[in-house]
């Protein structure tokens, strides 16, 4: 599956905020936010339009939705077969659109701690260091349901970067929705995340209202 291989920190600054996009740098001074927190492009400072104007509505619900497509990874063809996904589904479709996402096994390693960013989870899922329910995956894009199950392959636990991340099993707090067992690496999904579970300041309302238009 395709995906987004240019400068993380870009789609911070066209979003006009942090996005995590990156593990721990985006915690440091070095964040790209901290130091140019204005859109890229040469117009992006000083020119084009300029900040605080008052936005359409378009241009919000636009902004909603590719806010949320940065944070998991996503590409439009991809995203909207998750919205066409979730409106099947009972509920509302925001908040079911917001569960898909988060059900994605590159997600799911994230959310276990075993990886610092999405991203970095889904190369590790995507070199195949991981196991679901008993049968390697590599696929990062599959969605999990309760009750699945995830492992780091035996082969891979004698990677360094496993062994160092069992030594720092305290520091990584799962949700509630997920179990984590870092001595053994693995983890299980208990249930769907609620949406107070689900960070990131995201408007789902507005991604409803995008493809409703
Ligand atoms: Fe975004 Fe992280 Fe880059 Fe900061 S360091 S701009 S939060 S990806």
């Amino acid at each position: 599956m395709a995906r987004y291989t240019g400068p993380a920190c870009k789609l911070c600054r066209r979003e006009g905020e942090k996005l995590f996009l990156k593990g721990e740098r985006c915690f440091t001074p070095k964040c790209a936010m901290e130091k140019r927190a204005y859109p890229p492009g040469e117009h992006g400072r000083y020119g084009g339009r300029r900040r605080g104007n008052r936005q359409s509505d378009y241009s919000l619900q636009l902004r909603a939705k590719q806010k949320v497509k940065r944070i998991y990874g996503v590409y439009e063809r991809q995203f909207r077969r998750y919205f066409e996904d979730a409106q099947k589904r009972t509920g509302l479709t925001g908040l079911n659109l917001l569960q898909i996402l988060e059900s994605r096994l590159d997600n799911v390693v994230y959310r276990l701690g075993f990886a610092d960013s999405r991203s970095q989870a889904r190369q590790l899922v995507n070199h195949g260091h991981f196991v679901l329910n008993g049968r390697r995956n590599d696929i990062a894009s599959t969605i999990l349901k309760a009750g699945d199950t995830i492992t780091v392959r035996t082969q891979s636990k004698q990677n360094e970067y496993f062994k160092t991340l069992k030594q720092n099993e305290e520091t990584k707090t799962p949700p509630a929705w997920v179990e984590q067992d870092v001595n053994n690496l693995s983890g299980r999904v208990l249930r769907l995340p609620e949406r107070a579970e689900i960070d990131g300041n995201l408007n789902e309302q507005l991604i409803v209202e995008y493809y409703s238009r």
